[in-house]
């Protein structure tokens, strides 16, 4: 047996019912198979696999809190601290009812290579809660983020792991969170980042991801000989991610015809009215469903659909496991050239290859979302100087590194003969930096 399947069957043995993690680490060690077969005889010896599946520690803790009526509520917290080889650990914390430990190690194995790929110093972890700041009011989101912080701070800093906002977790929790950290450990540091631009914040940082994404779709729609502007844009999710993609899409001349909650989904054939949608998402924290006060023109549909209508470019912006094969067969039925994933494993594998097989560019989520963490590792840069840059300082940062990542990752692809599959080269280019740090680092 491959050393490849070896380690795959081990992963699935010793971790059951963690579907998440084994799709994960399937998906990476997969695209790997011609650097590790490469490097067969050196990597078993070394157990280099068998060390970068197994995280370096993983946290799991309870969060008590008190809720309005003053019952006693009691959530699950997590921390996963993959991989530290090249730079402290760093991912974001998920507060959403379906995280699981298998859902944060999925999302902490896929940070390692992500961060790799920033070429930024960065190591891979991931945290979360399977509570949902959903419905709640200011004080038991408070109360939430007070008592995750009391557990969570043994285990976090400035130099060791770093964390950061993700689902469910945006600049209101971050607050309460790092105002928690501050007071019990009595240290004004960069432990978090998304902060507050009044606290430490990096300007740039709540649009990092979306832009980020946007970005590199350009580059690699440029480089296979297509314009942005003016092309159809599908979008999924109408959060963080979506909401600055839309933004970015729109200003680079495309238009963007959908959004979606997890209730439903928009269809505006004018284009998304961007500032509708803050209104309804950032301000009022409302569903979609709002939307057609603003647009009269739009369609408001109930459940999944947003893959059907026909586009240029599609963009997941939701959430993990949200583009399935037919929906991978609607868009190249429809002639879309180009997905780009905004979300962290958005497309399920055989929508992956399906995609790939018929021809349409695709760029995985661990390099086109790696813009929201290479902000948050300039906004660490930041924190250690004690200076804040300006926006046009963060932003043209952040396009140089999106446009580089896409160049390394074409670059591996070729290297190794696969030409135009960026899933592979994203995976090799992330994981040939991370193996050669822990090689040099001894038996660690
Ligand atoms: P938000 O919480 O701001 O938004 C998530 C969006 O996805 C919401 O519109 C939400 O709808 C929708 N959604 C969530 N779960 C589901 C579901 N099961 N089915 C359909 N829709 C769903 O999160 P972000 O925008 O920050 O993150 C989106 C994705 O991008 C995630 O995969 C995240 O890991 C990834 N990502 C985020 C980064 C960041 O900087 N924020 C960085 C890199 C990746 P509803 O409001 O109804 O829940």
């Amino acid at each position: 047996m491959s050393y490849v399947d070896e380690v795959l069957e081990r992963v699935v043995a010793k971790n059951p019912a963690e579907p998440e993690f084994h799709q994960a680490v399937k998906e990476v060690l997969e695209s790997l198979r011609p650097v590790i077969e490469a490097n067969e005889e050196r990597y078993r010896k070394e157990a280099l696999l068998e060390r970068l599946v197994e995280p370096d520690r993983q946290f799991k803790f309870r969060v008590p809190w008190v809720d309005d009526k003053g019952q006693v509520q009691v959530n699950t917290g997590y921390r996963v601290q993959f991989n530290n080889s090249i730079g402290p650990y760093k991912g974001g914390l998920r507060l959403h009812p379906s995280v699981n430990l298998g859902i944060i190690k999925f999302l902490g194995f896929e940070q390692i290579f992500k961060n790799s790929l920033t070429g930024l110093p960065i190591g891979g972890g991931k945290g979360g809660s399977d509570f949902d700041p959903k419905g709640k009011s200011d004080r038991e989101v408070m109360a939430f983020c007070q008592s995750f912080m009391t557990e969570l701070c043994k285990y976090i800093g400035a130099d060791t792991d770093v964390p950061a906002g993700d689902i469910g977790t945006g600049a209101r929790e971050i607050g309460d969170m790092f105002g928690q950290y501050k007071r019990i450990k009595g240290l004004y540091e960069g432990v978090l980042t998304g902060k507050g631009l009044t606290y430490g914040g990096s300007l740039v940082r709540t649009e990092a991801t979306g832009y980020g994404l946007l970005y590199l779709t350009e580059e690699m729609l440029k480089c296979n000989g297509h314009d942005i502007a003016g092309k159809t844009i599908v979008v999924s999710g109408s959060g963080n991610v979506a909401i600055y993609a839309i933004e970015k899409a729109q200003q680079m001349g495309a238009k963007v015809v959908t959004c979606s909650d997890s209730n439903g989904w928009v269809y505006d054939p004018e284009g998304i009215d961007l500032a509708a949608l803050k209104e309804i998402k950032e301000v009022k924290r409302a569903r979609l469903t709002e939307y057609k006060n603003y647009r009269p023109n739009s369609e408001y549909h109930e459940g999944r659909g947003v893959w059907t209508v026909k586009c240029d470019v599609a963009l997941p912006c939701a959430t993990q496991n949200e583009l399935f094969l037919e929906d991978a067969q609607a868009l190249v039925a429809n002639g879309c050239i180009a997905v780009a994933e905004g979300a962290n494993m958005p497309t399920t594998m055989d929508a992956t290859e399906y995609l790939q097989k018929n021809g349409i560019l695709f760029a995985p989520g661990k390099a086109a979302n790696a813009g929201g963490v290479a902000t948050s590792a300039l906004e660490m840069s930041q924190n250690s100087e004690r200076l804040s840059w300006s926006f046009e300082e963060v932003d043209s940062k952040l396009k140089g590194i999106m446009v580089n990542i896409f160049h390394n990752l074409d670059d591996a692809a070729k290297r190794y003969g696969k030409a135009g599959d960026y899933v592979a080269g994203a995976n090799i280019a992330g994981f040939e930096k991370v193996a050669e740090a822990m090689l040099a680092q001894g038996v660690a």
